[in-house]
């Protein structure tokens, strides 16, 4: 209840209450303490509800003197049906809005513990008539608080529509963002498996395939060749072209290996001018034919940078799992072995492992 409603309820029961005593014999000591506890008690313990700590503990303590007051005013009169139907209404279905079914049984019983005092101190007496413009005022003010406590049901239900609604575009805007953040997350998570130069998987990601990889061809029987690539005097074309030209046969040696790769396959840049990739289920005279054919691509490709127009060869060197080894290290030193044997053997070639062991 606020202030405005206490204060109309107050009043009409001052003016209902007034109404049946006019007609009756009371004397002015009634009407002082009529005005007292309809128009200015009220007053009173807003003011005190405002000051105390726990507002809402401090309310219902007042709602429950409300009703201890309302149960000596409905005894002393003698119980007109009225007055006492009104108060009995206003005390319970205030303690009931605020506290469900045991408020209204704690109205109740304020009510009805403040009839018990007065008639312990007044004694007992029965007069339940009212004439007909107390009766009619009582009536009002039933209509009015009625009206009240729907007008207040009405607010909070449209304060708790209001409230779905943002909860709702709330719930929304958080929906997107996490979206968001999902999508960020899995573009972080490939990025940090990528390099940056030639968008190629990188060595880490290389690395952690390489092993998932051997345990499946493992599993399945399976071969698995690995092919590492060197680009041939890479420095003397840095030296020559200039860093962002090496750059430039960098990536367009990526674009052949990444073109020409079939879905199974994991291009990588391992390092620099290295290049690496794993071929599952590939054996190793088909890892070699492959190797061949980037080999053989990239050496008829010409790189256009500047005025320049830049050539280059790569070396190969494989290793095929488990001919060559049964674990990624192994693998990757016999595939680094053929490599080099591919650098001495007069580079722009390919070498198997099994070759380079048979050479060394
Ligand atoms: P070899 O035929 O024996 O492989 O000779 P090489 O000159 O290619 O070999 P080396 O390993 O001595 O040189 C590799 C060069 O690659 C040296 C380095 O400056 C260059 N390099 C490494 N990373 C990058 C890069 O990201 N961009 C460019 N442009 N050059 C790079
Ligand atoms: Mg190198
Ligand atoms: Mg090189």
């Amino acid at each position: 209840m606020n202030r405005r409603n206490r204060s109309l309820c107050g009043l009409l029961l001052a003016v209902t209450i007034g109404a049946h005593i006019s007609t009756l014999d009371y004397g002015p000591f009634t009407w002082i303490l009529l005005a007292l506890q309809f128009i200015a008690y009220p007053q009173l313990i807003y003011w005190r509800a405002l000051r105390a700590r726990d507002q809402r503990r401090a309310e219902m303590n007042n709602l429950l003197l409300d009703g201890l007051f309302f149960g000596i005013w409905s005894a002393a009169l003698g119980f007109p049906v009225w007055i006492t139907f009104i108060s009995l209404v206003t005390v319970t279905v205030n303690m009931t809005v605020f506290r469900g079914r045991s408020g209204f049984f704690q109205g109740l019983s304020s009510m009805l513990a403040g009839s018990l005092l007065a008639v312990a101190i007044g004694g007992w007496h029965f007069s339940p008539a009212t004439g007909w413009p107390a009766t009619l005022l009582a009536i009002l003010a039933v209509f009015l608080y009625i009206l009240v406590v729907a007008e207040n049901g009405y607010a909070r239900a449209v304060k708790l529509h209001e409230t779905r609604k943002q909860l709702r575009v709330s719930e929304q805007a958080l929906k997107r963002q996490l979206d968001e953040i999902g999508v960020l997350q899995a573009q972080l998570r490939e990025q940090a498996n990528r390099d940056p130069l030639t968008g190629l998987y990188n060595r880490r990601y290389f690395d952690a395939t390489l092993e998932r990889e051997l345990v499946r061809c493992t599993r399945e029987q399976q071969p698995l060749s690995v092919v590492m690539i060197d680009i041939d005097h890479f420095k003397h074309l840095n030296d020559n072209y200039g860093h962002p030209a090496g750059d430039a046969v960098l990536k367009m040696l990526a674009s052949i290996l990444e073109g020409q790769a079939r879905a199974s396959d994991v291009a990588c840049r391992y390092g620099g001018e290295e290049f690496m990739l794993l071929l599952p289920g590939v054996p190793a005279a088909i890892a070699q034919q492959r190797a061949e054919q980037w080999r053989e691509a990239f050496a008829a490709s010409v790189v256009s940078y500047d005025t320049a127009q830049i050539r280059s060869t790569l070396s190969a060197g494989i290793a095929t799992f488990p001919t060559h080894g049964a674990v990624a290290e192994e693998l990757i030193r016999c595939a680094d072995m053929a490599l080099y044997r591919a650098k001495t053997n007069g580079r722009n070639c390919v070498v198997v492992a099994a070759e380079a062991v048979a050479l060394a």
